[in-house]
């Protein structure tokens, strides 16, 4: 029997309680570890997560228990539970399965509370065949999978320090509860809104679709590999680490995922793990392309100067900066370190400022000089879930940035908009820079 992605191995042992401290500051007490914390500890609500080693297929299942992290990979990322894919998805919504149980309200299956991570249509359909539980639940298809707070154990302070709730093994707090400082996390819940019940045949249907979309993607990439025009241009396509691309969505949160809002408001918990689809089309026609994306039937959300300002710290700190950013209404002032160590790479420490102009004069008289400044113009429109950028910066062409949450919805509204597929890059800015044979890296001041 296949052994679900989320599923715990016996080999993946826990780590002993007395690992867990108390922090006096800031109030009110907090749990922690002792000794350093590691940027996968801590949820995007500042929760501390179980932490366990990692062996996967070592020892034998526990098909009971899932393994904290893997369920958060997937019920944050929207992966499948059973191979860890990408879930499926159609217009309708994200594939999940729940079942009835006593929390949940008599609106069920909208509005439910579920633990369960979604899942791909194959499996879907597999665990409807095979496993014997199936009876018990039912296949939803949701169309806003709110993030709603997280499960696990509940801890009370005592003289002699943590002890455990009498009777809480698993409990569920709300991102906003203020319980949630004595708490250890292990699962992520969402709450299931814009619910439809799945008919079974549709699942049948589904798995085509899977199926043929799989074999357009393996053609499209063998298209663009015996494309010799394509070939420099596109060396990793659409792989790009989501949280840079999500520090840009400042001002409208109202139309993010919300695994974005949270991403930005605190590191983020398993980076490497999230991938955002995008690619460029370069030289365009800012009005055409709007008007193009307007006529598709794309809304504008926004027209901003972006401006960055980057110092050194004081003393220098290799690997280290400090940024200023005005997206367009939000400054925030970060500072980002890259450790070698830690898997993710980059920490990052950020706070939401007043004045653009008024901290950059602060840190002018605590000493810090910059090292750069950059501006650039952007308008964010969003296009049946996509959402797309006109990006303008001094001294290129303007171009458009597609996002998506697969490879193949950000080929689609490409081609939606009338964009061959061997017109998109993946490239970052400063290789569009070097295309115009500008090293972004020497320029101080980058200005209209
Ligand atoms: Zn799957």
């Amino acid at each position: 029997m296949r052994v679900p992605y989320v599923a715990m191995w016996d080999s993946e042992k826990a780590v002993a309680e007395a690992a867990l401290a108390v922090a006096l500051t800031p109030e009110p007490p907090r749990l922690v570890y002792q000794g350093r914390e590691l940027p996968s500890d801590r949820d995007g609500f500042g929760v501390l997560w179980a932490r366990r080693s990692y062996s996967p297929g070592v020892g034998r299942p526990d098909f009971a228990s899932m393994y904290p992290g893997r369920q958060y990979e997937c019920m944050y990322a929207m992966k499948c539970q059973v191979c860890g894919g990408p879930a499926d998805r159609n217009k309708d919504g994200w594939l999940f399965f729940d079942w009835r149980n006593e929390l949940d309200p008599p609106s069920w299956p909208e509005g439910a509370l579920s633990a369960m991570p979604p899942l791909c249509a194959k499996d879907a359909r597999l665990s409807m065949t095979v496993c014997p539980k199936s009876g018990a639940f039912t296949a939803l298809r949701v169309r806003a999978p709110r993030v709603w707070g997280v499960g696990g154990v509940s801890y009370r302070l005592t003289v002699d320090g943590w002890r455990l709730n009498h009777g809480d093994t698993d409990i569920w707090l709300p991102k906003d509860d203020p319980g949630l400082h004595s708490m250890l996390a292990s699962k992520l819940i969402r709450e299931l809104r814009k619910v439809t019940p799945v008919n079974p045949r549709d699942l049948h249907h589904a798995v085509k679709e899977e199926i043929v979309a799989a074999f357009r993607k393996l053609r499209r990439t063998l298209a663009r590999w015996s494309s010799p025009r394509a070939q420099p241009s596109v060396p990793r396509p659409f792989t790009v680490p989501v949280e840079d691309r999500l520090n840009e969505w400042l001002p409208d949160p109202a139309f993010l995922p919300d695994s974005a809002i949270r991403s930005r408001t605190r590191g983020s918990w398993y980076p490497m793990h999230v991938v955002e689809y995008e690619a460029k089309a370069l030289e365009i026609d800012p009005e055409a392309m709007a008007a193009r994306i307007k006529s598709a039937g794309g809304t504008l959300h926004g027209e901003r100067l972006m401006r960055r300002y980057v110092y050194d710290p004081i003393p220098p700190v290799e690997g280290r900066w400090v940024r200023l950013r005005d997206a367009g209404g939000a400054v925030t002032l970060c500072v980002k370190t890259i450790n070698s160590d830690a898997i993710d790479g980059t920490q990052e420490t950020e706070t939401t400022v007043g004045s653009f102009e008024d901290t950059h004069a602060l840190l002018g008289l605590m000493g810090l000089t910059h090292r750069s400044y950059q501006e650039s113009r952007r308008s964010s429109w969003l296009l049946d879930g996509v959402r797309l950028e006109i990006d303008t910066w001094p001294r290129i062409p303007p171009y458009l940035e597609i996002e998506g949450d697969d490879a193949e919805q950000v080929w689609q509204t490409a081609e939606r908009l009338g964009i061959p597929e061997t017109e998109l890059t993946s490239e970052n800015t400063q290789k569009i820079y070097a295309r115009y044979d500008i090293d972004l890296d020497t320029i101080t001041d980058l200005r209209f």
